[in-house]
């Protein structure tokens, strides 16, 4: 291997800093294997977007999201992780070791674990913004008992999310009211039977939220009903957006597979359909999306990552690669069959 190759050539290479990449670094680092988080131009994941966080074990009067993850990150640091804040824009996986590139630098990787986690999509209005973690949010699970006797809280969506959402919500607040754009939902028929039978829960159908009120925290929405363009202003202490997410996964298209909503798919352990790459935390768990539950992914998929290098792997792929036989983990896989 060329000097500056070596230089560059990691055990494992992490992409991504929420609590799924700090969490696999800490454990990488730990088992004394030369490891870098590539953390992106925006570090420290989602839960950098919300104020306290009242569910993550440790904490008995609760958090702030950003103080949480600059604890993570220090303790990755500690343990021996490099931490470079550049997004990664592309990577080779038809080559061994992996490559990860930036906008500077091509990491090589023994094993890459992809923890790039999952953006919520927002309604896009500037009030929202300025009110996000003042009473906006997009996970009513993780903010919901922060409004426990509330009066109101509105959840925007027609989802499945958004109707599990106002379930749990109803639990806490006196009234849900659930704003949808169009006149049925898009929930499964039980989750639509649970929601339409539950006397806490109103529905505004053909409606889309146009502002959301408030100065320093949510004191309403304003909609718009799309049929006859009246608009009316509903007073409310909360705004849980439901809409959907996007897994960060569009520099991966065509590198390793993919379900049919860009979410990473797994098979043995942790490991997508590329041996020796890893995924962990929300870019391909669609079902909890919870920071306790990506560190813990963190944690198993650093763990295999781990065992793959000290089982041999590297040295065996390595060969295989040169011999120009490659081992695929399972399916199709486009960077290798090419
Ligand atoms: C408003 C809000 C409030 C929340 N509150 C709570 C709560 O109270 N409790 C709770 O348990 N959960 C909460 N969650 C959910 C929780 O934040 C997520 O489940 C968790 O952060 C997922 O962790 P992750 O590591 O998988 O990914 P993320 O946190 O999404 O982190 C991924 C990181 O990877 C980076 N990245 C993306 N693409 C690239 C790339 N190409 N190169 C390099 N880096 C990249 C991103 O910039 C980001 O920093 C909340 C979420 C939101 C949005």
């Amino acid at each position: 291997m060329e000097p500056e190759a070596a230089d560059s050539l990691y055990d494992i290479v992490i992409i991504g800093s929420g609590p799924a990449g700090y969490t696999a670094g800490i454990y990488a680092a730990r088992a004394n294997l030369k490891t870098v988080i590539i953390a992106g131009v925006t570090p420290g994941g989602q839960l950098m977007l919300t104020g306290v966080v009242e569910n993550f074990p440790g904490f008995p009067d609760g958090v702030q999201g950003p103080d949480l993850m600059e604890s993570m990150r220090r303790q990755a640091e500690n343990a021996g992780v490099e931490i470079v804040y550049d997004d990664a824009v592309d990577v080779d996986f038809s080559t061994y070791p992996r490559k990860i590139i930036t906008s500077d630098r091509t990491f090589l990787a023994k094993a890459v674990i992809i923890a790039t986690g999952a953006s919520p999509k927002w309604l896009g209005l500037e009030s929202e913004k300025r009110l996000l973690g003042r009473g906006v949010s997009s996970c009513a699970t993780c903010d919901g008992p922060l409004f426990r006797g509330a009066k109101c809280a509105v959840v925007v969506g027609g989802g499945d999310s958004a109707m599990e959402y106002a379930l749990f919500l109803s639990k806490l607040v006196e009234k849900v009211v659930v704003v949808h754009r169009r006149d049925k939902l898009r929930a499964s028929k039980i989750m639509q039977e649970r929601a339409l039978s539950n006397p806490k829960i109103e529905f505004v159908w053909n409606s889309v939220v146009v502002d959301v009120l408030g100065s320093e925290r949510v004191e309403g929405v304003k909609v718009k009903n799309k049929l006859t363009g009246e608009e009316k202003v509903i007073p409310c202490n909360a705004v849980f957006v439901a809409i959907g997410h996007a897994p960060n996964t569009e520099f991966l298209r065509g590198k390793l597979e993919l379900d049919e909503e860009g979410y990473i798919k797994l098979y043995n352990n942790f490991e997508t359909s590329v041996k020796g790459v890893f995924a962990a935390g929300d870019v391909h768990d669609k079902r909890y999306r919870q920071a306790i539950t990506a560190a813990g992914f963190g944690c198993m998929a650093a763990m295999e990552a781990i065992r793959f290098i000290e089982e041999g792997h590297p040295e065996r792929l390595e060969k295989e690669y040169r011999a120009g036989r490659v081992e695929v983990v399972s399916g199709s896989n486009p960077s290798e069959q090419s």
